[in-house]
């Protein structure tokens, strides 16, 4: 496995986030082949046993095994770390197997950790109910609102949690802001960008210390596999993380990371004309409904702040159409638009967060988020903008709106 002869790294180092995508991290075997090869193995052999033994004693570089490294995934990793701007990155088997790695590795009984409040429901989950269990305190916030950062923090809060736009109601953070003033209390942010994708949002760049994705969503963006990544510094990744990811085995499949890695080589086009798409469809959409939640429409509260640290507004949006009855009723009227939970697909998909990723959520927890009984919300995918605005303007009148 080796680079193109004569490649220096400190040129493919700088290449830009685009070229990135497409070849940051390709190792090419003995073959020369053009696309990256698939190494399905679980084990390695070995020349000798002195060779075994100093891999396994760290003074030789080298597969072990494949829950420690594998060759295809390790390219994976190369690649998103370089697109992100991070140091290191470990691939993880899914979006929530990242997410809990990203936490747990990091807290101890006696931590406390601030969330924001609008999160995907199983982030949720974990800072209501599993860190509690284990000793680790928790408040969740309203994430939007830079003020209530500063109040929550304890002589003992150890991180920061928060998704930026955050799953389903598009809150956006403030996220230079936040990742300073956890600076100045030596808090760790750790940031969820599965809505945006580094295509779309690099948090590093304002200072977060860790990102945490589910490739599941716009890296993969053919509703194929489930995967995840951590990014963050060297330091972090090799003795915080680490430790903690080759004990407990959240390790992501060849295959999976071999998708992925596919996936990333169009992640920027794909992006960018589904985020084109959303802005088109949330226009319509606004005209029709009476609200329309996607920080690509100067009627989001936190337009201007999006659209800083965002380099396009992204495949989402919600919008709110009173109550269940009309929400169901547009749901199934759709002609185009499948009805489905899952998000940075480039087929366009909508579902009723109250009684999907968010039902198993208290009613409380939910008003308090907003998602409420009328929200519905879309993944804009690649399909012609005129058939969408179709199937919307006729689903919205089949609900008498
Ligand atoms: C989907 C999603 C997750 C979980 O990812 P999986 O790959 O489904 O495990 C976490 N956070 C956000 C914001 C998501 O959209």
């Amino acid at each position: 496995m080796k680079k193109r002869t004569g490649t220096d790294r400190t040129v493919t180092r700088n290449w830009r986030p685009v070229t990135q995508a497409l070849r940051g991290g390709t190792w090419r075997s003995e073959h020369g082949e053009t696309s990256e090869a698939l190494f399905l193995t679980s084990g390695y052999t070995y020349d000798d046993a002195a060779t075994v033994a100093a891999r396994f004693a760290g003074e030789a570089e080298g597969m072990t095994y494949s829950r420690l490294q594998n060759p295809t995934v390790a390219m994976l990793e190369e690649r998103i770390a370089l697109l992100e701007g991070a140091e290191a990155c470990r691939a993880q088997a899914s979006g929530m197997a990242a997410m809990t790695a990203a936490l747990l590795c990091q807290l101890s009984a006696g931590d406390h950790v601030v969330a924001g409040r609008a999160a995907f429901g199983s982030c949720r989950w974990l800072v209501d109910s599993l860190c509690p269990r284990f000793g680790i305190e928790s408040t969740t916030i309203d994430a939007a609102d830079d003020a209530a950062w500063e109040a929550a923090i304890r002589p003992n809060t150890k991180v920061f949690f928060f998704e930026t736009p955050a799953n389903p109601t598009l809150d956006v953070v403030d996220i230079a802001q936040v990742c300073a003033l956890a600076k100045a209390h030596g808090i760790v942010t750790v940031v969820d960008n599965a809505f945006a994708s580094p295509a779309l949002q690099r948090p590093m760049e304002f200072g977060a210390d860790v990102v945490a994705y589910s490739a599941t969503k716009l890296m993969d963006g053919q509703g194929r596999v489930l995967a995840g990544a951590v990014c963050g510094s060297s330091q972090f990744i090799d003795e915080v993380l680490l430790p903690f990811q080759r004990n407990t085995g959240p390790t992501l499949s060849p295959f999976n990371a071999w998708v992925v890695l596919k996936g990333l080589e169009t992640l920027d086009l794909r992006a960018r004309r589904q985020s084109e798409n959303a802005l088109a469809l949330g226009r319509f959409v606004e005209g029709r409904v009476p609200r329309v939640l996607h920080p690509g429409l100067p009627s989001h509260p936190r337009h201007e702040l999006a659209m800083r640290q965002m380099e396009a507004c992204g495949p989402i949006f919600a919008f709110d159409v009173g109550d269940r009855d009309r929400a169901f009723a547009i749901l199934d009227a759709l002609q185009l638009v499948d009805i489905s939970n899952n998000i940075g697909d480039a087929r366009s998909l909508m579902c009723h967060p109250a009684s999907t990723t968010h039902a198993g959520l208290t009613a409380e927890t939910r008003a308090e988020m907003g998602v409420t009984e009328g929200l519905l919300r879309i993944n804009v995918g690649l399909e012609d903008i005129e058939d969408l605005r179709e199937d919307l303007d006729r689903a919205i009148a089949a609900a008498g709106m």
